[in-house]
């Protein structure tokens, strides 16, 4: 693209929230189970049915405005949203229009110039439609997916670049996740992005018409449609053409967006207030109370720990990739004197971290990191042992003795094994005595491997030292 074009981009984000039933009924919220197994008359849209308002919905969409820093409505309602499509059988949305639950909150990414504020517009509560599959005998319809709770998430146009889209979605799925209101996966379709692109001569403080880019599935396809559509509506202009405001696609499979239809106004969707549903009235009571039960953001977790610990990025990140994770932690360094070396025996395993709940005992991990900031076991030790109680928890202590993995750290034992290792290896002693001193790096090695690991390296050394000098 041109440098004579800015890029004005807007986001939408749906997020699922992570309650156990649905909005408006008692149907269970659930991924890839078989599909029409979790609906009722309520979700489906069946004549005579009422919805009722799903209580965990409310908190969980103003935990997750106030995450963004939002202002909360303690009077909010929800609303009809009228459009025919095949995957919502009700033929309208039960979602908020003109009283949403929360506004005015913002975000800060990283940006070029350090950091940059990302208005929110508006945060509202709405339910999900049920899933489409087109497959070449016809399309599948799902209804699991009708009544999900969403938030959808409206920013200001704010972003300039297809980096800062990223990084706020980023930011976001960070915050809603570690917060345990939604799992966010973009590929299971729990958080899904619109984008809304335009471009402007650079200076003008215009809008130009935009496109609505949908089925963004993933951050990587996000920036390469940004990519391709930026591109796409500089050529038009470039060529005097006309832009006009449509929604479009985007195929994965050519990095390409297409013309889908022309974007719909607002006044096309003909909400009314939802008359089966009475307004959704709060205290700020209950506000304070659900503000107070939100985690300290990760962000700020890993900048205490770098501080507290000296942990590098990577370590800390690790640390807080889940509330579990975090929380997990943070009660067993409070029980070590090493906690440093808790956080890298932790560490050392991400995946396995970010795997939800924590199964050792925070006393159990505490024993574990004195055990190796001891010196009793080795590092390679420690790894092993907490793969094992991460299996089976259990006294790491107590295994140590069961499984005779304490370090041989016993001067006879070592001087004993010294000595088979002179005897065995000859011509290094010799080597040695005549001054390569470089071979006893090797004759360490040799007394590890036949301990596996388990040989105090600084005592074999001395042990190695005191036979060789004779
Ligand atoms: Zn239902």
């Amino acid at each position: 693209m041109s440098t004579q074009y800015e890029m004005v981009i807007g986001l939408e984000t749906h997020i699922e929230l992570r309650t156990e039933t649905k909005a408006f009924c008692s149907c269970a919220v659930t991924f890839g189970a078989e599909p029409n197994t979790h609906c009722c008359p309520v979700c489906t849209g069946m004549p005579g049915a009422i919805p009722v308002l799903n209580e965990r919905a409310v908190e969980y969409a103003i935990k997750a405005g106030l995450l963004l820093h939002c202002r909360v409505s303690l009077w909010s309602r929800m609303d009809r949203k009228n459009y025919y499509y095949p995957d919502l059988p009700k033929a309208y949305q039960i979602s908020q229009y003109d009283h949403p639950i929360c506004t005015d909150g913002w975000l800060d990414i990283p940006s070029g110039e350090g950091m940059k504020r990302i208005r929110i517009e508006r945060l509202h509560l709405e339910e999900d439609a049920g899933k489409l599959t087109h497959t070449e005998h016809g399309t599948l319809l799902d209804c699991n997916r009708c009544g999900v709770p969403l938030i959808e998430i409206v920013t200001k146009p704010d972003f300039r670049s297809a980096d800062e889209v990223t990084a706020y979605l980023q930011e976001l799925r960070e915050r809603i996740r570690f917060a345990g209101l939604s799992d966010c996966k973009m590929n299971e379709g729990s958080l899904r992005c619109d984008v809304n692109l335009s471009l402007r001569p650079a200076g003008s403080d215009r809008l130009g018409e935009r496109a609505e880019l949908k089925n963004l599935n993933s951050f990587q396809f996000a920036a390469r449609a940004i990519a391709f559509e930026a591109g796409r509506q500089a050529a038009v202009l470039d060529a005097g053409g006309t832009l006009f405001a449509e929604t479009r696609g985007f195929d994965e499979r050519t990095g390409e967006t297409f013309s889908m239809r022309p974007k719909e106004t607002q006044e096309d969707y003909r909400f009314f207030p939802e008359p089966d549903l009475p307004p959704i009235v709060l205290t700020e009571e209950t506000v304070a109370r659900w503000e107070s039960e939100l985690p300290e953001p990760p962000a700020s977790r890993r900048a205490r720990y770098r501080e507290a610990f000296g942990l590098n990025r990577e370590t800390a990140e690790a640390l807080t990739v889940s509330r579990e994770a975090a929380d997990a932690f943070e009660e067993a360094a409070g029980l070590t004197r090493y906690p440093r070396q808790l956080a890298t025996l932790l560490a050392s395993d991400p995946a396995r971290l970010s795997q939800g709940a924590i199964p050792v005992s925070a006393a159990h991990l505490a024993a574990l990191a004195d055990l190796a900031g001891e010196k009793t076991i080795g590092s390679g030790t420690a790894r092993e042992l907490l793969s094992l109680l991460w299996r089976e928890d259990q006294d790491p202590r107590e295994a140590v003795v069961r499984l005779g993995l304490g370090k041989l750290s016993d001067p006879a034992a070592l001087r004993a094994l010294a000595r088979e290792v002179i005897a065995g290896n000859p011509r290094m002693a010799e080597e040695y005595r005549a001054g390569k001193t470089a071979v006893l790096q090797a004759l360490i090695g040799q007394m590890m491997r036949r301990t596996q690991g388990r040989a105090d390296p600084g005592l074999s050394r001395e042990a190695l030292l005191s036979l060789l000098s004779i």
